[in-house]
C-alpha cells in the first residue's frame, strides 16, 4: 500500500506538516548561520544600507545573539546591549571606544587582574595611559586623580575579589562634573543585585561567563549602554566628528548625543575589531538569565552565611565579604546591595601559605578552579595563580596574602559547604602545627597592609 499525498503518512496530515515548518519552539532557537539570504539585488543593497531591517552577516548581528542582548538590556535597564566573545573583549571594546591615542583612563586599584593587565600592558601600546586610584573607597581620591585628558572612569561594582564596593553614586557625580563617563564592570553583582545604570554609571560591562550564564560552560561578554551621558562634548571626536561608516556623518548626529557610544560600538568597534559572540554561547546565556535571580540571590545568601561562619573560626585571620560589618565597604554594600553582597569573597587563614595549601587541597565539595559565579562552589589560591604578576606588597594592598583563598559559593547546601570548610580548616591547623614551632606567630606578610 502506497501513501498518496492525501493520506496521513508518518509525518502526519498535511496540516501537521505545515505546522512542523513553524513549530513555534518555546525556548529561543539557536540560529547557526554565517549569513542570511537576500531575495534579490535590491534587498541586498537595502539590508547593507540598513534601510530595510534584517540580518546580514553574524559578525554584525544574529537572531539568537539579538535575543540575548534584549534580555540582558531589559535586566540592566540599558538602552542597548552588545554581546561579544568574552568579558575581556567587552572591557577592551568599551575602554577603547571611549579613549584613544593621548587619552587617559582612571581606574580603581581594586580590579580584576585581566583588566589591570590590559590597562598596564596592552592599551599603552595604543597610546592610552591608565592610572589607578589607590584608595577607591574614598571619592575624594577619584576627584584628585581625574586629568584633563581622562576619557573614562573604570571600576567594578563588587571588586573581584576584595569586595571593596565603591561609592558608585559619589564617584559618578565627580566624573560627570568633569565630563567623564563611568564604566562599571558588574560581573560579580549581576543585575540581580545591582543595576549600575540606575546609580550613575553610563556604561556597564560584563563577563557573561560567570553568574549570568551561571553553569561554568561558555565564555561571553557584554557592553550595556545607558541613555544619559552626553558624548557630544568634543572630547570624543570619533563620536562627534565625521565617520567613514556614516559616509561623513557623525554618531552624535545620527544616533543622538547620548546614544552615540552604543551606535559606535555596534557599528564600528565590534564588527571591525571582531570579537563576535557565538550563537551557541548566546543561547546558554539566555538559558542562564531565566534562573539568574534565583541562583544569584541563593548563592549570595549562602556566601553571607558561610563568610559569617568563617569569620568566627580560630584558624581564620579575616574574611573580605562586604556583607559583613567588619568589611570597610560594608556601608556602601548596605546602601547599594540591598539584595545581597555577592557570592565571591576571600578568606585569609592564620597559618599563612602552609595553611592555605592544606585547606585548598583538603576541600572536597569545592572545586579547585579559576572561575566565579558558577553553580558549583570553587576555590582558588590567588597569590600563586591569578595574582603572581603583582609584588607581595601590591598583593597585600588588595587583600591577597599567602594565606588567602578566594571562594565562589555555588548552589550546594550551605551546611555541606561549611562541613567541607571545617575539614579544610582542620587540615590547615594540623599542617601548620607540623610545619612550625609550637606557638606560631602570624608572619608579617600575613598582616593586612592598610591601603593608602
Ligand atoms: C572573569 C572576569 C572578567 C573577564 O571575563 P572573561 O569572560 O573571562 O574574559 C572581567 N571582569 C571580572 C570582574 C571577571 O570576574
Amino acid at each position: 500500500m502506497t501513501a498518496t499525498p492525501q493520506q496521513a503518512g508518518p509525518a502526519g496530515p498535511p496540516a501537521a506538516q505545515a505546522q512542523a515548518k513553524d513549530p513555534r519552539p518555546r525556548a529561543h532557537p539557536i540560529h547557526v548561520s554565517a549569513g542570511y539570504i537576500f531575495e534579490n539585488f535590491d534587498e541586498a543593497q537595502a539590508r547593507f544600507a540598513g534601510t530595510v531591517p534584517g540580518f546580514v552577516y553574524t559578525r554584525t548581528g544574529n537572531p539568537t545573539i539579538a535575543a540575548a542582548e534584549q534580555a540582558l538590556a531589559a535586566l540592566e535597564n540599558a538602552q542597548d546591549a552588545l554581546l561579544v566573545a568574552s568579558g575581556q573583549a567587552a572591557i577592551t571594546l568599551a575602554l577603547t571606544s571611549a579613549a584613544g591615542q593621548g587619552d587617559h583612563i582612571l581606574a580603581s586599584s581594586s580590579l580584576y587582574e585581566g583588566s589591570r593587565g590590559l590597562l598596564l600592558e596592552n592599551l599603552p601600546r595604543f597610546g592610552i595611559e591608565a592610572s589607578f586610584v589607590e584608595n577607591p573607597l574614598d571619592p575624594a581620591a577619584w576627584a584628585r586623580n581625574i586629568r584633563p585628558n581622562t576619557r573614562a572612569v573604570f571600576l567594578e561594582s563588587i571588586p573581584n575579589a576584595l569586595g571593596d564596593v565603591p561609592d558608585l553614586e559619589a564617584i559618578a557625580e565627580i566624573a560627570h562634573r568633569h565630563g567623564v563617563p563611568v564604566i562599571v564592570d558588574n560581573t560579580l553583582a549581576t543585575p540581580a543585585l545591582l543595576r549600575p545604570l540606575d546609580h550613575g554609571a553610563d556604561v556597564v560591562v560584563h563577563s557573561t561567563s560567570k553568574a549570568l550564564t551561571g553553569h561554568g560552560t561558555v565564555l561571553g561578554g557584554a557592553i550595556l549602554s545607558g541613555d544619559s551621558f552626553d558624548w557630544g562634548s568634543g572630547n570624543y571626536p570619533h563620536l562627534s566628528g565625521p565617520s567613514l561608516s556614516l559616509q561623513g556623518g557623525s554618531f552624535t548626529n545620527t544616533a543622538g548625543p547620548t546614544r552615540a557610544f552604543a551606535a559606535y560600538l555596534r557599528g564600528v568597534a565590534a564588527p571591525r575589531l571582531g570579537p563576535t559572540a557565538s550563537p551557541y554561547h548566546a543561547h546558554a546565556l539566555l538559558q542562564g538569565l531565566e534562573t539568574l535571580e534565583l541562583r544569584v540571590l541563593r548563592q549570595s545568601e549562602s556566601a553571607h552565611q558561610i563568610a559569617a561562619w568563617l569569620e568566627r573560626q580560630p584558624g581564620v585571620q579575616h574574611v573580605d565579604h562586604p556583607g559583613l560589618p567588619s568589611h570597610p565597604a560594608h556601608h556602601n554594600a548596605q546602601r547599594l546591595l540591598q539584595h545581597g553582597a555577592g557570592s565571591v569573597f576571600m578568606v585569609t587563614l592564620r597559618g599563612g601559605l602552609d595553611a592555605a595549601r592544606a585547606a585548598h587541597d583538603a576541600l572536597g565539595t569545592f572545586t579547585r578552579m579559576t572561575h566565579v559565579g558558577d553553580v558549583r562552589s570553587l576555590v582558588l589560591h590567588p597569590a600563586s595563580t591569578t595574582h603572581t604578576l603583582r609584588t607581595p606588597a601590591e598583593r597585600a594592598a588588595i587583600g591577597v596574602h599567602p594565606g588567602t583563598l578566594r571562594l565562589s559559593i555555588g548552589l550546594e547546601s550551605p551546611a555541606a559547604l561549611i562541613e567541607d570548610l571545617s575539614t579544610a580548616l582542620d587540615a590547615a591547623a594540623s599542617a601548620t602545627r607540623e610545619a612550625a614551632p609550637p606557638t606560631p606567630k602570624p608572619t608579617t606578610t600575613d598582616r593586612r597592609v592598610p591601603v593608602s
